[in-house]
């Protein structure tokens, strides 16, 4: 769940870039609370999922007006799922199929055309070295990958996390830290995580990313100050709205379901 988390804010998805803080937070709450509850969810992870739930917010978002009163939503969501056709889909979604819609060999064969894929891009990328280049225009920074993208730069959250920091991994110096003043060629540590070096002196005994353990932790408090003031004050909606209305188009909230 971190990890998902990490990607959407990486990929600065709104809602979703929260949505994952909640759940860990509910987790955790179990964790204290309710150990029995917590353990059933580290050992059957898979079989929680929020399909459903998610399918039928969809649908009766999809019928109902955002100024509709909480009586018209209620009344309104009868009709939807009383008629044949959207029962017919309620129930497919809430019934566990009798059986696996893949079969192994489906899968087996789909595993072997995603392997090939993506041997040759690699390939095309190993053949190709130096031709990826990141360039600065104003405020926004985009990278060349044209084994990848094309000829058009993209922008740079398609990198590993350490391109999302505001400290960029630069692969010209072996440590990344600012204000590292060692001169000599000492030894060094890649985090391919995220792409960040550092001398291991720098490091010391920290065996993680200390640059992007900042900038998650950042981001973590600011994104789950929002998220709690939009469940406990739901009015403020309005402005989560408006921010999001000002970003560019493909920067706007992903639609659930
Ligand atoms: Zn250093
Ligand atoms: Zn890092």
């Amino acid at each position: 769940m971190i990890r998902i988390w990490v990607m959407f804010v990486c990929l600065e998805r709104h809602h979703y870039n929260k949505a994952p803080l909640v759940w860990l937070s509910m987790c955790s709450y179990w964790g204290m609370h309710h150990p029995a509850l917590y353990k059933l969810l580290l050992t059957n992870l898979v079989i929680f999922v929020e399909y459903p739930v998610e399918n039928t917010h969809s649908i009766i978002r999809s019928k109902t007006n955002t100024h509709d009163t909480a009586e018209q939503i209620q009344k309104k969501a009868k009709v939807v799922f009383q008629s044949k056709m959207e029962q017919q889909h309620f129930k497919e979604h809430f019934t566990q199929p009798k059986k696996p819609q893949w079969s192994l060999n489906n899968l087996k064969s789909l595993k072997a055309k995603c392997a090939n894929i993506l041997a040759n891009i690699f390939t095309g990328i190993a053949k190709n070295p130096g031709k990826a280049k990141i360039s600065t225009q104003g405020k926004t920074t985009k990278v060349l990958l044209p084994k990848i993208f094309g000829d058009e730069p993209v922008k740079i959250k398609v990198l590993p996390l350490g391109y999302c920091t505001s400290t960029i991994p630069d692969q010209s110096s072996r440590c990344d830290l600012p204000g590292c003043n060692i001169n000599k060629d000492l030894s060094g540590k890649i985090f391919e995580g995220c792409s960040h070096s550092f001398h291991h002196s720098c490091l010391g005994e920290i065996q993680f990313c200390p640059l992007c353990q900042a900038f998650l932790a950042k981001k973590a408090e600011s994104l789950s100050k929002t998220a709690k003031e939009a469940i406990l004050n739901p009015k403020e909606k309005e402005s989560v709205n408006e921010q999001s209305k000002n970003l560019p188009a493909d920067d706007s909230e992903l639609e659930g379901g």
